[in-house]
């Protein structure tokens, strides 16, 4: 597998300690003109670039600016983040003398997926492998079914064989991620008016509240078939309603 070059790598093409080649790319300590030149020769042939992640880890400081707003205003992400920027001057003093090195990004969904979930000799679990939006607290709940379920296959692998392959994952990743789908599908409508509504009814019938009220307190392993039935006709019921009211919509607006 290929790697990128690391801060050892242009330390020793430049002949210099990776503490040489630090200052020498971020403009700190006392370098003689002629190192830096080398150095930043050699991480120019290298193709070096800094790890952002390890440098927040060592210095302990992400040097990033987060705004968490209920909607957004302005044309562009760098036009939202300057508006909001010029609504506080608390911050504005903050960042006097700051620079900003990268653009600007909005995120609206917190989930994260693993795309693969094991490999040669390694296994991802709990929010490693998928975060979800933590509107419904699956977190604590998802790592630990994770967790059970690779430890039984890495014992499984490891007294069958001696050692752990992609391949032992393979059932692994299948019931997490059935398991993320079924909450990944609450989560994602949760946002949506329609479900909303149908959500909080107050009087909902009772398989539907039993099956909604199982599946968010961990029930996502074995579904048995009622409440599948019942999770099933409440999404179809949403999905009709949410229909209903689109195809009302543009009559409603046109007559007005
Ligand atoms: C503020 C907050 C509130 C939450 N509330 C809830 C809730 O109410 N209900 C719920 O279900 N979930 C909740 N969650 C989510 C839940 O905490 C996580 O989904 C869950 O802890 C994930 O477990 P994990 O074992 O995958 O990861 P973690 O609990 O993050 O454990 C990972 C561990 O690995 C350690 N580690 C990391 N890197 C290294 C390394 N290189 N070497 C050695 N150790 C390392 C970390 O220090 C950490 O102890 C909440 C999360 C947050 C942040």
């Amino acid at each position: 597998m290929s790697r990128g070059a690391t801060i050892k790598d242009v330390a020793e093409l430049a002949g210099v300690s990776p503490t040489t080649v630090s200052h020498a790319l971020n403009g700190k300590g006392r370098i003689e003109p002629a190192t830096r030149e080398r150095v930043q020769d050699a991480a120019r042939k290298l193709n070096y670039r800094p790890s952002r992640a390890a440098r927040s880890l060592r210095t302990q400081r992400t040097g990033t600016l987060a705004f968490l707003v209920p909607k957004f205003e302005g044309a562009s992400p760098e036009a939202r983040y300057d508006l909001l920027l010029g609504r506080s001057p608390r911050v504005m003093r903050l960042l006097a003398g700051a620079r900003r090195v990268s653009g600007v990004h909005g995120v609206s969904d917190y989930s994260a997926r693993s795309a693969k979930l094991g490999g040669d000799g390694w296994v991802l679990v709990g929010d490693a492998a998928t975060f979800l939006d933590p509107v419904f607290s699956t977190g604590v709940f998802l790592a630990m079914a994770t967790g059970e379920r690779a430890a039984r296959a890495i014992d499984r692998a490891l007294h069958s064989r001696g050692r752990v392959d992609a391949g032992d994952f393979a059932s692994y990743q299948r019931q997490a991620n059935r398991m993320y789908a079924r909450f990944r599908k609450f989560v994602y409508n949760f946002y949506d008016p329609v479900f909303f509504e149908a959500f909080t009814t107050p009087h909902p019938p009772e398989g539907m509240r039993a099956a909604i009220v199982t599946t968010l307190a961990g029930g996502v392993e074995r579904v048995s078939p009622m409440m599948w039935l019942w999770t099933r006709l409440m999404f179809a019921g949403v999905a009709i309603d949410r229909w209903t009211r689109k195809w009302r919509t543009p009559a409603r607006a046109s007559a007005s």
